[in-house]
């Protein structure tokens, strides 16, 4: 699929372009009309693939801006994904009005993601052992997200965080879309998908 020809807003669209993408990748022209569509999606691809924008894309497109409240919750981790998930969805974001996205994650002084969350961010992205202090802290507050992903899904579970994980999940609304990505598949993370995620549609590259 090329982007061009997809029913995208305009600024996202535009986003897109000032990229340099054209052509959709193969991750990506698999999962962005599932996600779209609000189907949970469990896909499995390396770095390099394009995941980014796979799950990216269709955040920005579902997001209401018009809200100042967090609506999905991307966890990485470590501290430089988050700030390069962070750093792509900011610029495929760069005409989307009134989005904000702000990366969280330990050994930044809490204090100025502080300051950020109180602007109203509706993606955030960060490590879990951050995301959780700010869930305690009530400076995120998790009744209003709608979108959740796990990226890098086997990378996290490989440093211990699967319970601080499933901690998170558990504030979430039932009601929501869940994206896992993964580079593997190990049995660990399947059934991890099968207790958190609804009729997940299962993808590979
Ligand atoms: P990722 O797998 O998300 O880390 O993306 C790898 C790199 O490919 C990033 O630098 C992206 O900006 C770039 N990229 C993602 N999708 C496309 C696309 N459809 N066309 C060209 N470059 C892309």
């Amino acid at each position: 699929l090329r982007f061009d020809e997809m029913e995208f807003s305009e600024a996202v669209k535009k986003g897109i372009r000032d990229m340099g993408f054209e052509e959709m990748s193969p991750i990506q022209s698999q999962a962005i009309p599932i996600l779209l569509q609000g189907i949970d999606v469990i896909g499995q691809a390396q770095t390099g693939t394009g995941k980014t924008a796979a799950f990216g894309i269709p955040l920005l497109e579902m997001v209401d801006v018009s809200v100042k409240k967090t609506q999905a919750l991307i966890l990485c981790p470590t501290r430089e994904l988050s700030v390069q998930v962070a750093e792509e969805l900011t610029n495929l974001a760069k005409h989307v009005k009134g989005l904000n996205i702000l990366p969280v994650y330990g050994g930044q002084p809490i204090e100025r993601q502080l300051k950020g969350l109180k602007a109203g961010v509706q993606i955030v992205v960060g490590t879990p052992g951050r995301v959780i202090d700010h869930i305690r802290r009530k400076t995120i507050k998790t009744d209003s997200i709608k979108y959740m992903v796990l990226d890098e899904a086997d990378e996290m579970f490989d440093m211990g965080f699967r319970d601080d994980i499933e901690l998170v999940m558990n504030t979430l609304p039932k009601e929501r879309q869940t994206i896992f990505f993964s580079a593997t598949m190990p049995d660990e993370i399947r059934q991890f998908a099968k207790k958190f995620q609804k009729d997940p549609q299962y993808i590979k590259v």
